[in-house]
């Protein structure tokens, strides 16, 4: 009698996979062929309005998701001013490439989520792909300036028409705009003329304003609010902070800003932030995040008592009552010695005075506000800090411009509804 060995399952397994990939790829092959047969004979113009005149047929190798894929497409050329074109790349949406949508698709999310030379990896693995870390950089970078440009001629029709179909929220929604940023080390090149924090006052990285828009309408068991599942969405650049205020502007709009009948601004308190606020949304309620405020109220106390110290605890009961006046007279009644100190105190009483009108955490709670920006800083390290700041990374403001659109879309889960618009 014969023994039944056992098999090498997995070896079936990637021998199949390997086979359905071929066959595949010769399927589709043959489909592109047919295609190209089958397509009606059109009169294809040059810019400068002359008739172009087919050169016969040009091959490139096409790398698709089922493996290298022969194409033979027509070659158009102007005998006028020579420009030529591939009218079938055009329509096939691989114009300068060969890397087929789908297995940009792949590069552009695989070198969002890793390291590009990790993300090679991946895709070898994961897709049979073997693809150079460069090439995943270039395609990755490519599709994040699609999706900024995507962004950006949406934030013009929205702020210019307003919103074609706006969402509906529940009843009793709580609409939170937050942002924050964080820095992201960047070239030497980017950097030439700006001050920076390190010792020599150089600068060593560029900062990157991170924003979100997320509702509420629940309380948790003991009372507390409690985000609304899913409803997270982030923009971000690095940019100025005029135009990182209409970028987050038309995201509030897209989500609803219009309609949300209660709106609250949560921020860290830098002096831009007032300005966005103020500008963008000033029907807002804008809170100065409770915890930074806590921070200050650290660094004041080490003025006064030494690099140990903690804030007495009815400074702490006033910042929580939000009696900032209160607070400000009590902890500036004692002056400390040293002049750097006196510099220090003085600075950090101006904070609570700048922001006391955003301060008032009792009547917050009250309304059960979210008091702490925990939300947005969250971000900035899952969305920006987990991709772009790893150790002996150094971008440029246009490949780190192009990941963060590229991760904000991905996260905010809007990346198919990109990819749909983009070939449409
Ligand atoms: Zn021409």
């Amino acid at each position: 009698m014969a023994t039944r060995q056992t098999p090498d399952f997995e070896a079936w397994e990637s021998l199949l996979l390997q086979a359905a990939r071929q066959g595949g790829a010769g399927v589709l092959g043959s489909l592109l062929t047919h295609w190209q047969g089958q397509a009606p004979r059109a009169v294809i113009q040059c810019d400068c309005g002359q008739r172009m005149i087919s050169q016969g047929r040009r091959a490139k190798g096409l790398l698709t998701t089922l493996g290298a894929v022969p194409f033979r497409r027509s070659f158009y050329q102007c005998a006028q001013c020579r420009q030529s074109r591939f009218p079938d790349d055009e329509r096939l949406d691989m114009v300068n490439t060969t890397y087929s949508p789908g297995v940009r698709r792949l590069m552009a999310r695989a070198g969002s989520q890793t390291q590009f030379e990790q993300a090679a990896e991946d895709l070898l693995c994961y897709a049979g792909l073997k693809l150079e870390p460069r090439e995943i950089e270039r395609v990755a970078e490519e599709v994040g300036r699609q999706v900024e440009r995507w962004l950006s001629e949406e934030e013009e029709q929205l702020i210019c028409t307003g919103v074609s179909a706006p969402p509906k929220l529940a009843a009793g929604t709580k609409f939170y705009v937050s942002f924050d940023g964080t820095g992201v080390p960047v070239r030497k090149s980017e950097l030439v003329g700006r001050p920076g924090k390190q010792a020599d006052g150089s600068a060593r990285t560029r900062e990157a304003k991170l924003g979100c828009v997320f509702t509420q309408v629940g309380l948790d068991k003991k009372g507390r609010p409690q985000r609304d599942p899913d409803s997270t969405t982030y923009v971000g650049a690095i940019e100025s902070s005029t135009l990182f205020g209409w970028r987050m502007y038309a995201e509030a709009l897209r989500r609803g800003l219009a309609q949300a009948s209660t709106v609250v601004v949560l921020t860290d308190g830098q002096r831009y932030n007032h300005t966005i606020a103020q500008t963008h949304f000033s029907a807002a309620v804008h809170i100065v995040d409770l915890f930074h405020a806590y921070e200050h109220l650290t660094l004041i106390a080490r003025s006064l008592w030494g690099p140990a110290a903690e804030s007495p605890q009815a400074w702490r009961d006033l910042l929580e009552a939000g009696e900032i006046k209160q607070l400000i007279r009590k902890a500036g009644k004692t002056l400390p010695n040293s002049a750097q100190a006196k510099k220090s105190l003085r600075k950090e009483l101006g904070y609570f005075e700048n922001n006391a009108l955003h301060m008032r955490y009792a009547e917050y709670r009250e309304q059960h506000f979210f008091v702490g920006s925990g939300v947005v800083e969250a971000g900035c390290r899952t969305v920006i800090g987990e991709r772009l700041k790893q150790s002996g990374m150094q971008w440029s403001v246009r490949g780190a411009n192009a990941i963060i659109a590229l991760r904000c879309c991905i996260m905010s889960g809007r990346f198919e509804d990109f990819w749909a618009t983009r070939t449409r």
